[in-house]
């Protein structure tokens, strides 16, 4: 990423929108901008291989596994404003499990990254198939969106859905409401 470029259009888009960007507190805006892309959108630079080859175990396991409650930080890639909440993910192991800290991780190289819910879902999920090849897994994200908060329809309330649903947990209607029930559970 070329920081210097990025601060540049900063101090163009401060100046576009009708701000002084020489003024004192503008005045180093454009740089807290770059850091926080940089960051924001560190998913796209993240070594996701390494990710994943330091956070599988091999377990004969073949209970449901469940991380809820997973903190999730995003960008939508139509206004570039965050939307956030919180991840759930089930699986159901073949043999390997992933170490439980390296989901969140998991969650946060893709939600780095300027983003759909839909999609987001969909790829953790199949990022979870693809390394650990489960007997299925789920993944359900409830987000609330600033875009649809600050500006357009303005409905503050609203929690936007979505859930991806892989193998046994899109086949095995048994498997899917074991899931559901277990992330729907009131926190102990
Ligand atoms: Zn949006």
């Amino acid at each position: 990423m070329d920081s210097a470029k990025i601060e540049r259009l900063v101090t163009e888009l401060l100046a576009e929108i009708g701000e002084d960007p020489e003024r004192e507190g503008l005045r180093r805006t454009p740089q807290r901008i770059a850091a926080a892309l940089e960051f924001l959108t560190s998913g796209y630079r993240a070594d996701f291989k390494a990710l994943i080859n330091g956070a599988v175990f091999t377990q004969e396991a073949n209970n449901m596994i469940i991380a809820r409650d997973i903190e999730l930080y995003s960008l939508c890639e139509h206004h570039m404003l965050p939307f956030f909440g919180r991840c759930h993910i089930g699986y159901l192991p073949s043999g390997r499990v992933f170490g439980v800290s390296k989901l969140a991780r998991l969650v946060d190289v893709f939600a780095r990254r300027l983003q759909l819910q839909e999609r987001l879902t969909e790829q953790i999920s199949q990022a979870i198939m693809d390394a650990i090849h489960p007997v299925g897994v789920g993944v359900t994200i409830e987000a609330r969106h600033l875009c649809m908060m600050m500006r357009g329809v303005e409905k503050q309330r609203a929690v936007m859905t979505t859930s991806s649903l892989l193998g046994s947990f899109r086949d095995n209607a048994t498997t899917r409401e074991e899931f559901l029930a277990l992330i729907n559970r009131p926190c102990p």
